[in-house]
């Protein structure tokens, strides 16, 4: 029997977390949670929320914490979230941590993928993502099997703030607002440390390792 993961990845933007939360995912049967998908769901069926959303995503900023706040809670509320889940995005900030704790969601692992910037860098330009299923994939670390399509069928995409201008001031808003949550969980005996690899196969071994620790 395989204990309940209630997984938080932190990590920068083109970490791979959303990459290691799928194949989670698959291994636990636990959902992978992204706020950033919700968000970009949203903007693509025009809702409120989401036209309110994308002044904030379109130049990288961080969407207000009483918005995916919101969405998280909702999101957690469902089913099948009861046996355990991963959460890929979310905390993004030590109030929407606090958030998360108030709720009562008890975290079993924080797992931190570390990548330098100028690897984050690299990889944005090569990421391309599926606008029907949500799967994403690398040009050079992680294709898809059919080339410029998804394994779907569908064609890839570039997300809009994968442009580099964009990702540079992801990162900025990563170091000033997520990175203060290693201090947080750390304080808690919760932070692990996985150093992300080039080839992702790499990464899940390290990845599985933590879990498994
Ligand atoms: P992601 O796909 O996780 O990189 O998220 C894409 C964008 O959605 C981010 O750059 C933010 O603008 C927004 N977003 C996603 N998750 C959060 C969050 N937890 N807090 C604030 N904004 C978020």
């Amino acid at each position: 029997m395989m204990r309940d993961v209630k997984l938080i990845l932190l990590g920068a933007p083109g970490a791979g977390k959303g990459t290691q939360a799928e194949i989670i995912s698959k291994n636990y049967a636990i959902p992978a949670i992204s706020t950033g998908a919700i968000i970009r769901a949203a903007i693509k069926n025009g809702t409120e929320m989401g036209k309110a959303a994308r002044e904030y995503t379109d130049r990288g900023a961080l969407v207000p914490d009483s918005v995916v706040i919101g969405i998280i809670k909702e999101r957690l509320a469902e089913p099948d979230c009861a046996g355990g889940f991963i959460l890929d995005g979310f905390p993004r900030t030590v109030p929407q941590a606090q958030a998360l704790d108030e709720m009562g969601v008890e975290i079993t692992d924080v797992i931190s993928i570390e990548v330098p910037d100028e690897s984050i860098l690299e990889r944005m330009g090569g990421r391309r993502v599926c606008k029907a299923c949500g799967a994403t994939y690398h040009v050079k670390y992680n294709p898809s099997p059919l080339g410029d399509r998804c394994a779907c069928g569908e064609a890839l995409t570039i997300r809009a703030d994968d442009d580099p201008e964009v990702v540079k001031s992801r990162l900025v808003t990563y170091h000033e607002q997520t990175e203060p949550l290693k201090e947080y969980y750390s304080a808690k005996g919760k932070l692990k440390i996985v150093i992300g690899q080039e080839k992702l196969e790499d990464t899940t071994a390290l990845v599985s390792a933590a879990l498994d620790a």
